[in-house]
């Protein structure tokens, strides 16, 4: 596919039409004039480049008034005296909204405000465009005229690439008085709050780093046009070797992730993106100008593709051009940043492998993108313990790297610049939060049995041997689910079977007697290791994954089979399988471990004091033949995360279908009530190791439910502890029974009241 195909809206004149604007913007700001007069120049090249019959500058000034700083063919009398609010008229409304805004009858548009003093009384046709930079409103662009016409989208489109770069020279000092730019300065880089969704609970506190390196500063106009065209060359052989490399090293690769990589070195040597380069080059930009202004313009045009395959490839552009901007800058292209000391990570998406590869001592804190509680990265973030917040793509549009960021993973918001307000409140909030861990330390070794005598077990969810010292500072009664994968996921290789028993070794010592239960690596899902293939799935979390790679190749859980049996010598081991669906699969998998456990015994080597296995109830399938599956193990366990994603086939790491289906739904709940009865009947022992139990008030119901063991994250064990002995698991019982059948959305709000009417603990 070339990117010739879909050429973008250039306003009525063409290619040539923008390259001849952007070099009179060029000339306007580059001449020697004051501050107002380039300005007014620019306002006119503008005007008749879209045949205007006025076009006018609103700058925002401090306390979100707009402020008409410019105008060709409105009364210049009224520049600097006409003021509108945030909000007022069609211009406020542009501010307001973030949105361009087209009218053929701007005087009998609802949001319209007369200004006599402008004169614009016989103007009909109105396009106004807001000037954003870093996320925000600096403010709007508007050309008017006076017949009664609807702009073109192509018009539209070039007063929109009009705008982008009047907000960027704003910004950049480029166009303003020195005072003006500071103003605008204050407004980018003033403190901000935003508020998203809760996910890891915690305050940390930090600097910003962007996962994807933000592209680096510079300027907007160049005076040297044959020097900016040869850095610009320069740039391109640089970035088109490095794709080459990349495709050279991924020989391997086929299927779907080759053809993405052939698409991607397709654009890259684009000739057309090229020629659209250089021709933005020689009307007067930087080379990196150039590059921004051309991914503007490629943004506009996909965004209003209607096939879904040309939207996704704006993120191969816009990947190319971060790419091309950064060898301009001469970075080393991908090259891992320091860190700052203290990290607070920004990232619209990210899996858990790349959250491993960050120094875990320097991440402090994570904001990210639309990424749910019980997706891996969310998983991995809770186990190492840092706090996070998502649904916040936005930040990293609203602040820059190195800017001092809170993350508040209990309230899900951050703030941005705090001021010294803010940062002595959490200051206090912190120190409140260490003395309630330090009450909790202090009630570790009481028993979880409820007010009816109902004793409860409560374990920890692990990952790594950094976690294991949770085990003993929360009194946890043991792991009830070791995940093994992870240890799969940092590395280039599959992990040697020395390496896996020195890990499982540790942990076992770590434990100090404690049971450990180990699940075996679930790998598939969004837990892709990158030395894997998993071929072309196009659901990977319904795909090959858990127990089906496993059985299908021995190659990767016989080793790992081994390594537990020797780690585990003289002890009990607990070996739990993933991703269970049939009760056959658990004979299968049965028959690799017996054949690791004849091979230890030829070898002469210790053997494990007793060997114990478990399934994972995590598809509807294995939930509705718990019984038959429970007569094959030893012990069941619910992984919630996948087997709610399953329930209501809602994706568990989509935050935008998580919050449309509660685990407290009455159906799930009945649905798990009756798994629960299945396993109760063959006396199988169940626990419930989904992140769900992490919420006191799920957990609760769950205790209604019947499960009377769990495994949650380290942070949950304490307050899980206080709220079971503080209720009575009978009345929750028959609470929840009255209502299970009913069709109710979620039983959460009213339950949560029962449990506070009823004394029980849930702060
Ligand atoms: C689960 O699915 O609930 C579970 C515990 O396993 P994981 O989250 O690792 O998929
Ligand atoms: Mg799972």
């Amino acid at each position: 596919m070339s990117i010739e195909k879909t050429r973008p809206p250039h306003g009525g004149h063409g290619d040539q039409g923008i390259t001849v604007l952007l070099r009179r913007m060029h000339d306007a700001v580059a001449l020697e004039a004051s501050a107002q007069e380039r300005l007014d120049h620019l306002t006119k090249a503008i005007a008749s480049h879209v045949v205007a019959d006025v076009c006018s500058i609103y700058l925002r000034r401090p306390g979100d008034e707009l402020e008409l700083y410019s105008t060709e063919g409105l009364n210049r009398e009224a520049v600097h005296k006409t003021r509108l609010k945030w909000g007022e008229g069609l211009v406020g409304l542009v501010a307001e909204n973030h949105r361009p805004l087209v009218t053929d009858n701007a005087p009998h548009h609802p949001a319209f405000a007369y200004r006599p003093e402008t004169g614009e009384d016989p103007l009909h046709s109105f396009l106004g465009v807001p000037l954003i930079r870093s996320g925000k409103t600096l403010g709007v662009l508007v050309v008017q005229n006076k017949a009664a016409r609807q702009y073109t989208d192509e018009e539209v489109g070039a007063v929109q690439a009009v705008a982008t770069l009047l907000a960027e020279i704003s910004a950049s000092g480029e166009l303003l008085s020195r005072e003006e730019t500071a103003v605008v300065g204050e407004m980018l880089h003033g403190p901000e709050r935003l508020k998203g969704y809760p996910i890891v609970n915690g305050i940390a506190s930090g600097q910003a780093v962007f996962l994807q390196p933000p592209a680096p500063k510079h300027k907007v106009f160049a005076t040297d046009a044959a020097g900016e065209a040869a850095r610009l060359e320069e740039g391109l052989n640089n970035l088109r070797a490095s794709v080459d490399a990349m495709l050279a090293q991924n020989a391997g690769l086929s299927g779907v992730s080759r053809e993405l990589l052939e698409t991607y070195r397709l654009f890259a040597y684009d000739r057309s993106w090229k020629e659209r380069l250089r021709s933005a080059v020689f009307s007067g930009l930087t080379a990196e100008s150039a590059v921004e202004q051309v991914k503007n313009e490629n943004r506009a045009r996909l965004l209003q593709a209607r096939d879904p395959y040309l939207r996704e490839r704006m993120h191969d552009l816009d990947d190319l051009s971060h790419r091309l901007l950064r060898h301009l800058s001469g970075e080393k292209n991908g090259a891992r940043r320091a860190l700052f000391d203290r990290t607070i990570l920004l990232a619209r998406e990210m899996g858990p492998a790349e959250l491993l590869e960050y120094d875990r001592n320097a991440l402090k804190g994570l904001v990210l993108g639309d990424v749910s509680a019980t997706s891996h990265v969310a998983i991995v973030a809770r186990a190492l313990d840092i706090p996070m917040v998502t649904g916040l793509g936005e930040a990293i549009d609203r602040c820059e790297e190195g800017d001092a960021v809170i993350v508040d993973g209990d309230a899900g918001e951050i703030h941005i610049r705090p001021t010294s307000d803010v940062i002595e409140a959490y200051r206090a909030k912190r120190e409140f939060q260490s003395e309630r861990q330090a009450a909790f330390v202090k009630e570790r070794d009481l028993p979880a049995v409820t007010k009816d005598g109902v004793k409860v077990s409560i374990m920890l969810n692990a990952g790594l041997a950094l976690d294991m010292p949770h085990l003993h500072e929360t009194g946890a009664e043991g792991i009830g689910l070791f995940r093994t994968e992870l240890q799969f996921l940092i590395g280039s290789q599959l992990p040697s079977v020395g390496s896996q028993k020195a890990l499982y070794s540790e942990v076992l010592k770590l434990a100090k007697g404690k049971p450990v239960v180990f699940r075996t690596a679930d790998i598939g899902g969004d837990k892709t290791a990158s030395y894997m293939d998993h071929g072309n799935e196009v659901n990977p979390a319904m795909g090959w994954r858990g127990l089906r790679m496993a059985v299908d190749r021995p190659g990767m859980i016989r080793p790992q089979l081994r390594a537990l049996i020797a780690a585990a010598a003289g002890r009990e081991l607990y070996v739990m399988f993933p991703m269970v669906t049939l009760p056959k699969e658990i004979d299968d998998a049965r028959a690799l471990l017996d054949l690791e456990i004849e091979r230890a015994k030829r070898s002469g080597a210790e053997l494990p004091k007793a060997i114990k296995i478990g399934a994972m109830i995590e598809t509807p399938a294995a939930a509705w033949r718990a019984d038959l599956i429970a007569q094959k193990v030893d012990f069941l366990s619910v992984g919630g995360n996948d087997l709610a994603q399953f329930y209501f086939a809602a994706d568990r790491d989509s935050e935008r279908v998580q919050r449309r289906y509660d685990p407290m739904n009455p159906g799930f709940m009945s649905f798990l009530k009756t798994c629960v009865e299945k396993a109760a009947k063959t006396q199988t022992p169940l626990a419930y190791c989904g992140e769900q139990a992490a919420d006191p008030v799920t957990a609760a119901a769950f205790i209604g439910l019947g499960v009377r063991s769990f495994s949650a994250p380290a942070t949950s064990v304490g307050p899980f502890r206080r709220m079971t002995r503080s209720l009575d698991a009978g009345r929750i019982a028959a609470w929840l029974d009255e209502r299970l059948p009913q069709p109710f959305e979620t039983l959460r709000p009213q339950f949560t009241k029962f449990l506070k009417d009823s004394g029980v603990a849930l702060e």
